[in-house]
């Protein structure tokens, strides 16, 4: 099969977001901010940010989940697209890098429509689903520990409505998943996700070559 997708250098990157990326100056500083943190590779690409804030509208979404809150980028972009009662649930395990996001949350004016639940997201899904939140969720993002991808996906899938949506992130993981030499843990986790999605008629599925691979998934 021939690659039809356009490699993208630093020069087009560049291009892109010029005609592209509308990021508030509260998002680029955060931006910064994060940069000085040795773990800062893990806060997600602006354009898949206001790609995931487009998603989050183009659906109505009103009620969201993150797993994986890091400093509170993505966050952001999902909060701020929701409709002034929205709620989004996030989470963490670090009080450090959620401190960071719960102070750009209150500076953008949305800390009030974000539930930061601070604990392995397991239990916060488990509990979720004890209470009663099953098929309530209209959109969530899962962009935490990889080897519980597919718990997380199972969990999200329960919580979601029909015509829910599901963003998966680095489902590409630096080409490493197409990398038969590469058996590590994370990297098995995220080819056993791939492909348990491909085969799943519970949903439909694209898989994009964004940022570090984003995959999307409607529940039917
Ligand atoms: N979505 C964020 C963004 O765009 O800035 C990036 C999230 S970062 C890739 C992953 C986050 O998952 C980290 O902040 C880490 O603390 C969190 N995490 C790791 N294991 C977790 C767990 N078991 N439960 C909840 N969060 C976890
Ligand atoms: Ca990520």
């Amino acid at each position: 099969m021939s690659n039809k997708i356009l490699p993208l250098d630093e020069a087009l990157y560049a291009y892109l977001l010029s005609v592209s990326l509308r990021e508030s100056n509260l998002l680029e500083r955060l931006r910064e901010e994060t940069a000085r943190d040795p773990m800062s590779r893990m806060q997600s690409a602006p354009e898949q940010g206001q790609f995931m804030a487009l998603l989050v509208r183009l659906i109505g979404a009103r009620k969201c989940l993150e797993i994986g809150v890091f400093t509170g980028y993505s966050a952001i972009w999902v909060a701020q697209a929701l409709p002034a009662d929205g709620r989004l649930i996030a989470c963490d395990t670090s009080e450090k890098w959620t401190a960071i996001a719960r102070r750009y949350w209150e500076e953008a004016g949305i800390a009030d429509r974000i539930r930061l639940h601070l604990g392995p997201a397991m239990e916060t899904l488990d509990d979720l689903l004890d209470t009663g939140e099953a098929g309530r969720f209209d959109f969530a993002f899962i962009d935490a520990d990889k080897g519980n991808y597919l718990n997380y996906y199972e969990r999200t899938l329960q919580l979601l409505r029909p015509g829910g949506l599901i963003v998966i992130d680095n489902t590409l993981w630096s080409g490493d998943v197409a990398d038969p030499e590469k058996q590590d843990d994370d990297t098995v986790a995220i080819r056993i996700l791939n492909e348990f999605i491909h085969r799943d008629d519970r949903v439909e599925m694209s898989l994009l070559p964004v940022a570090d691979g984003l995959t999307l998934v409607l529940k039917k």
